[in-house]
């Protein structure tokens, strides 16, 4: 099992409550890992073991848990689908080679599905799709096939059919194979029948089957030819056929089942061994050397060491960092660079996760996925690497946070503990922020949404048993300049012997999000140790606006440095405050407050959709589009600002009695419209 040939790192995207965790339990179950089968409902399921998990029953934390199957190791990288939790979601892609969709079989793909899935195919993960709850009323297997090819993957196929659905749900009709499956019930799914298919489920079967071998056969010129020839693929041709052209990302294999019923899930880990890509089918990791060139790593165990950190967190035991091993092999006490700051880490010991559980190994090869202990250096994002051969992978993008609320702690003694607290939070997730209310003194957390905040808090009053006091939610607000502008500012020193700096320049929007800082004035017009002051990166990051919020999309250009008495050395913040002044000036003729906004998808029976627009309308909605879906859906896409989405579940709950579903995405800064919060 320490051939990376026969290694599986899959990750599970489903839409929340589409049957994830119910899934992921039962393949510990058959795989022999788990004795006991977890239950969603009952609150005893492995993955979900953080206990905020365990009470609001969805998933948050990416655990990785692996399992051995048909002499393969499967490791499952546990994706979060809530869209507050995104960087988990981008960490985790980046550390999966492959991942199985979940979808319900009555509701098909959901929007949430949908955005994780078009950022795994971004990536380049190929997929796998598993068509869940195929025993509910209502499920229909060819309704959520076409819903798979419309919103997830153009290149959705069926390898398999359900034998009846809903209460008649009786089984699985495999195509490859030509064959029945019946899962035994009183043996908790265990056992499988494999019978010939019914005499009534033949010409289906085989029509379905004609489908696949057609669609194959497309992406295949030599299985092509076979097909022509002999009007039928043998089993194993097929399926090895399947695997290239999944590999690729040409076709996603789809599969159902009825998890909660144990039917179907152990075909879904055949799929995954025969189908997705081990480590060494993946291209080379890509990166950067010290000296800023291109360099690629294979998937190879002589090659140079490279892992990626994609994860740190922080528990009762203290602080872990997982790894996913890109190239070499890494053993116990090896020393490593880190790419980013230059820091030799050690790692000892190496720790193979299941959950929250830990066992020593001492060597991992290429594709491994790991922990570390006692890293306190190393932040989510950072690359170690063999220290002769340095390699920068691309860190993870993360959005920036848009929602914060004051934090203080309850009791005055405590506060800096919670400091210490709020650091390592920081070091594990870096979509939350930390700054300093100016008014107050007081600290602000920021995130990227209301579940995110909260859970955050919970996070300090249960890991690290902080009282804390939580404000209220207020968006991040933040200035730029909308068209070109100039300013002029000027700050002084009275006294004896005065001095003043007088700072002239234009702004201009820019499309990226930070703010850029030039110098523009003739050569010898300004001196270098003044020039070095203004393009210290601080300066520019932290300039405000005329609201005194943070300056974010503008180009900054200093024109003009004036020092009086010419031949005196400023103070730096006599500078920098004639630049705040300047740029200030520069805003009130083209600037604006910008609010972040975001795409909202609402997924609502007909019947609700009235009284759900109106509400929108209330909240300053943009609606975008009101489509209709098979049945009486209809899905509304709408951007609305992110402070009149507050409570937005609890309202939508109310307005559709529990029936519609919604997503919400960032979706940048706009103009701040109404008087926001
Ligand atoms: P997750 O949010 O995607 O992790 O979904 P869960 O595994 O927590 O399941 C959500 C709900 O759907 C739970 O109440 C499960 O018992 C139920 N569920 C899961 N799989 C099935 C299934 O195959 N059939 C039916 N009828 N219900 C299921
Ligand atoms: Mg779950």
């Amino acid at each position: 099992m320490d051939d990376p040939a026969r290694i599986r790192n899959l990750g599970i995207i489903a839409h929340i409550d589409a049957g994830k965790t119910t899934v992921t339990e039962r393949i510990l179950f058959y795989a022999g890992v788990e004795h006991r089968m977890g239950e969603v409902n009952a609150g005893t399921t492995v993955m979900d073991w953080m206990e905020e998990e365990r009470e609001r029953g969805i998933t948050i934390t990416a655990a990785v848990t692996h399992l051995p199957w048909r002499e393969h190791l499967i490791q499952i990288v546990d994706t979060p689908g809530h869209v507050d939790f995104t960087a988990e979601v981008e960490r985790c892609l980046r550390v999966l080679d492959g991942a199985a969709l979940v979808v319900d079989g009555v509701a098909g793909v959901q929007s949430q599905t949908e955005s994780v899935t078009r950022r795994a195919r971004k990536h380049g993960v190929p997929l796998l799709a598993f068509v869940n709850k195929m025993d509910r009323a209502g499920a229909d297997f060819e309704r959520a096939l076409r819903s798979l090819r419309a919103k997830a993957h153009p290149g959705a196929i069926a390898v398999q059919l359900p034998r009846g659905a809903g209460a008649d749900f009786a089984g699985v009709v495999d195509l490859v194979h030509e064959r029945l499956l019946r899962w035994d019930a009183g043996a908790l799914g265990r056992t499988i029948a494999v019978e010939p298919l019914p005499q009534d489920e033949i010409a289906r079967a085989a029509a379905a089957r004609d489908a696949l071998c057609a669609a194959v056969a497309e992406q295949d010129d030599a299985l092509a030819d076979a097909w022509l020839a002999r009007g039928t693929l043998a089993p194993t041709e097929l399926s090895a056929a399947l695997r290239r052209a999944t590999l690729s990302g040409r076709l996603m294999p789809v599969l159902c089942g009825a998890a909660l019923r144990n039917v179907g899930v152990q075909p879904l880990l055949d799929a995954a061994v025969d189908w997705l890509p081990s480590p060494i089918d993946l291209p080379p990791v890509r990166g950067r050397t010290p000296r800023g060139a291109q360099a690629e790593r294979p998937p190879r165990g002589d090659a140079p060491a490279c892992a990626l950190a994609f994860k740190v967190f922080h528990d009762a035991h203290g602080d872990l960092v997982y790894f996913r091993l890109y190239s070499g092999t890494v053993r116990d006490g090896d020393v490593l660079v880190n790419a980013r700051d230059g820091q030799r880490e050690r790692l000892h010991p190496l720790f193979w996760m299941h959950a929250e559980t830990r066992e020593k190994r001492d060597t991992f090869g290429p594709g491994g996925l790991f922990a570390v202990p006692g890293l306190k250096r190393v932040r989510t994002g950072d690359t170690l690497c063999a220290a002769d051969a340095e390699l920068l992978l691309e860190p993870p993008v993360f959005p920036a946070p848009v929602l914060r609320r004051a934090v203080e702690a309850r009791e005055p003694a405590d506060r800096a503990n919670l400091a210490d607290a709020l650091a390592l939070l920081l070091r594990e997730d870096p979509t939350l922020a930390l700054t300093t209310d100016e008014e107050t003194g007081g600290w602000l957390l920021a995130g990227l949404g209301e579940l995110h905040l909260e859970v955050a808090a919970h996070r300090l009053q249960r890991d690290f048993r902080l009282a804390v006091r939580m404000g209220e939610p207020r968006v991040s607000l933040t200035e730029a300049a909308v068209r070109p502008a100039a300013g002029s500012g000027r700050a002084e020193i009275p006294g004896e012997a005065p001095i003043s700096v007088e700072v002239r320049v234009r702004l201009e929007p820019r499309a990226e999000e930070s703010v850029s800082l030039l110098i523009v004035t003739p050569p010898g017009a300004v001196s270098e140790a003044l020039r070095r002051e203004l393009l210290d990166p601080r300066v520019a990051a932290g300039l405000c606006g005329r609201q005194g919020h943070p300056l974010r999309h503008t180009l900054v250009s200093v024109e003009g440095v004036v020092v009086r008495p010419a031949q005196r050395i400023p103070p730096a913040e006599l500078v920098v405050g004639a630049l705040h002044a300047a740029v200030e000036q520069g805003l009130a003729a083209g600037g604006v407050v910008l609010e972040p906004v975001m795409d909202l998808t609402v997924e609502t029976p007909e019947a609700y959709l009235t009284p759900i627009l109106a509400d929108l309308q209330q909240r300053l909605a943009e609606i975008r589009d009101v489509a209709m879906e098979e049945g009486d859906q209809r899905i509304v896409l709408a951007r609305v600002p992110l402070s009149r989405l507050m409570a937005y579940s609890t309202a939508i709950r109310s307005l559709s009695q529990g029936k519609a579903v919604f997503d919400l995405r960032p979706a940048g800064l706009a103009p701040l419209r109404g008087a926001s919060a």
